[in-house]
């Protein structure tokens, strides 16, 4: 089994850029909101561009991935990822306090007359305290914070990532599944974020051909529309966006923020029961408005 880990990284490698290969074309489905459809959206595209295409669906919502049950495929774990954590030496430490000040994650609590207190949840391995140490007493120790698996299904190949529970920093494994489908050849690789603008979607967009985002015509789905495609304007990433649930309200205010931040809506698609339904039988999504997208996205 493939073990990942980043033993050797720098303070801001959580934003590092993942460089993708520069004849793949890569999408990333994103969107403020939770419950938009984003996955349903995901899978649908990638089954339909694997009709003609060698395609790669990523599904990046690594603390609740659930691309595969929407495929019924059936998950094979490819490869561990760890991060780096630092294990204090009690008899090295001269109790200065350096790392302490450092730990951005109040991860350090400083004792009196005792090495500091390390608090594992807190920590996100950035191994600040380890390299401003003045003793060495700060060594680094490997944990695994989470996996990345793999499926065959509907003629794709599905990378999934899964957190360790109470991780609290899931970038280092966005980007580890970044590396490793770069061993993968590909023509489309299809990304579904978490929802939220949070470090880990931003881990996932950068780098990134187009950002896809997928809301839906209520206030808070065109609240956090704007903040998505703010979030993609300033990675000069190019947005679009896909409208679910059309038809639920009025859908002015989505239009509104189209124009505002240049994103066209590339596809609609209606309220349906029948949508519910695919979606809780595990069957992808066949619309015509998917389709649709499918090809506007082959002929980029
Ligand atoms: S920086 Fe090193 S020596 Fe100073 S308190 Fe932390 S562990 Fe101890
Ligand atoms: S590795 Fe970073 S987050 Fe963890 S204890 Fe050290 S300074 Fe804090």
């Amino acid at each position: 089994m493939l073990q990942v880990s980043f033993a050797n990284q720098n303070f801001n490698s959580f934003y590092t850029i993942i460089p993708f290969e520069e004849n793949q074309t890569n999408i990333t489905i994103t969107g403020g909101k939770g419950g938009t459809g984003k996955t349903l959206i995901a899978t649908a595209l990638a089954v339909e561009l694997a009709k003609n295409n060698k395609v790669l669906l990523v599904d990046a919502d690594v603390e609740g991935p659930d691309a595969h049950h929407l495929l019924s495929a059936k998950l094979k774990k490819k490869a561990d990822v760890s991060l780096n954590i630092p294990v204090i030496t009690e008899e090295e430490c001269i109790r200065c306090g350096r790392c302490y000040k450092a730990c951005k994650q109040n991860a350090l609590e400083f004792v009196l007359g005792r090495a500091p207190l390390f608090i594992e949840e807190q920590c996100t391995g950035c191994m600040a305290c380890h390299l401003i140490c003045p003793a060495d007493a700060i060594k680094k120790e490997p944990r695994v914070i989470g996996s990345i698996s793999e499926a065959k299904a509907h003629g794709l190949t599905l990378v999934s990532g899964d957190l360790v529970p109470q991780q609290k920093e899931s970038s280092p494994l966005i980007n580890a599944m970044k590396r490793y489908i770069q061993t993968k050849k590909t023509d489309y690789n299809i990304m579904d974020t978490a929802s939220g603008t949070h470090c880990s979607v931003i881990a996932a967009l950068i780098g990134t051909d187009l950002a896809l985002a997928v809301t839906e015509p209520t206030p808070l789905g065109a609240h956090d529309l704007e903040l998505i495609l703010k979030l993609a304007k300033e990675l000069d990433i190019p947005g679009a966006i896909v409208l679910n649930k059309k038809g639920v309200a009025s859908d002015k205010s989505i239009q509104k923020l189209s124009k505002k931040y240049d994103a066209p809506i590339i596809a609609n698609l209606p309220y349906s029961p029948k949508i519910m339904e695919t979606y809780c039988h595990g069957v992808p999504l066949e619309h015509k408005e998917v389709t649709a997208l499918a090809r506007i996205l082959e002929g980029l």
